[in-house]
């Protein structure tokens, strides 16, 4: 048992933050104090960073991360008191984010002999905040360890980037997220494999995938796209109906927290129990209820996203199938539908919706209504007119 367990796939970055963390047992001299972990999304940069900041907690003084001391155990659980995670809803991280992280910056190790602070999403970091976070970076604390993850070096900016030391993460092989699921998740290895390979290897996903029916019936609705879609008329129900799925998903796990947080904080003010809302604490609910309404957008651009990946595959898989590719398809439980469309139209036809899917994704990231950027791209998926 050890703290990189479920960092899957990753044997390079484990030993480069292996070997970090057994010299930093030996003193604080030498050691790296800003890293940035990148990684495609579900890949495993927070878990790995996570299972760094274990290991610099861990407590057993034969081991470096064994697993199972209390240092190792709170650190994974994100609980330990020198291990700060910071994660944001917003799409910028702000000023106001990022002082209080470097506040516990400054401050020594209360139990163990480094203070960890992880930011995720440090892609997220703007000049403003970026900059008062840079200084920091640049003069740490002796014993402050500062762990930035993003999905690729080019999204940090080149002032933080310059200052860390960058470990790249890898798109880990599907049969590698296959075996995590079967091991810690008890699922039956024929769902992992599938799961591992339809998710193309996003941990997170692969997982939902496997112990979610709904969320496989909602896969395939969301892959049959490209076949429904034959006129203009088509094309709209069929992005309406994406944007639903999409905000059905993204509502289905947000509910009961945005109610939980909620009642929590009227506890915190003293006023649960009581029919409505006293004026006295309004401000702050309004203010809870509208980070829950940013979050619940936010969650909906990614699951969308999600989706458009899902389809970029299936049009990878329709092209392999075009062009002969002797390689396996990612959606191998659909492959009669993928010769299908595959004998349907050209190689050229293929990549232009692909360009199509991938604009999508473009757009909803610079916060294009969901809507319309599903719709223009259905209208692009209908197929080429071949009577001329
Ligand atoms: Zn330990």
């Amino acid at each position: 048992m050890s703290v990189w367990d479920d960092v899957v796939g990753q044997e390079p970055a484990v030993r480069v933050l292996t070997r970090a963390a057994t010299a930093a047992r030996r003193g604080t001299t030498g050691m790296t104090h800003a890293w940035l972990l990148t990684g495609p999304p579900g890949s495993g940069r927070s878990t790995a960073a996570r299972a760094f900041a274990a290991a610099l907690a861990c407590e057993d003084p034969a081991a470096i991360g064994c697993g199972r001391c209390s240092g190792c155990r709170t650190a994974l659980a994100g609980s330990h008191a020198d291990v700060t995670l910071f994660t944001t809803e917003h799409t910028w991280i702000r000023r106001v984010d990022v002082e209080p992280l470097i506040a516990t910056a400054q401050r020594r190790p209360s139990v163990g002999r480094w203070r960890v602070i992880v930011v995720e999403d440090a892609d997220r970091l703007n000049e403003t905040s970026g900059n008062v976070l840079l200084k920091t970076i640049e003069e740490p604390p002796p014993q402050t360890v500062w762990l930035l993850c993003a999905p690729a070096v080019d999204d940090v900016l080149p002032t933080i980037r310059s200052r860390a030391r960058h470990v790249p993460l890898r798109i880990p092989p599907a049969e590698a997220v296959a075996e995590l699921l079967v091991r810690r998740d008890g699922v039956d290895p024929v769902m992992a494999a599938f799961a591992a390979r339809a998710a193309q290897s996003h941990v997170g996903l692969a997982r939902r995938l496997a112990r979610d029916e709904g969320a496989r019936i909602r896969r395939r609705e969301v892959l049959r796209l490209p076949q429904r879609v034959r006129g203009v008329g088509d094309a709209v129900i069929a992005a309406g109906e994406l944007v639903d799925i999409a905000a059905e998903e993204a509502g289905a796990s947000t509910v009961e927290r945005d109610a939980r947080e909620k009642a929590e904080l009227l506890r915190a003010l003293g006023a649960d129990g009581s029919a409505t809302v006293p004026p006295a604490v309004r401000a702050q609910v309004r203010q809870l209820e509208e980070d829950q309404k940013r979050r619940a957008r936010r969650h909906q651009t990614d699951v969308l996203d999600r989706a458009l990946v899902d389809l970029l595959a299936l049009l990878r898989d329709v092209l392999v199938v075009q062009l002969g590719a002797p390689v396996e398809l990612v959606n191998s439980d659909m492959t009669t539908e993928v010769r299908t469309m595959a004998g349907a139209g050209t190689p050229e036809e293929t990549l232009a919706r692909a360009e199509a899917v991938q604009l999508a994704r473009e757009r909803l990231a610079q916060n294009v209504a969901p809507l319309l950027a599903i719709e223009a791209l259905a209208l692009s998926l209908r197929p080429a007119r071949r009577d001329d």
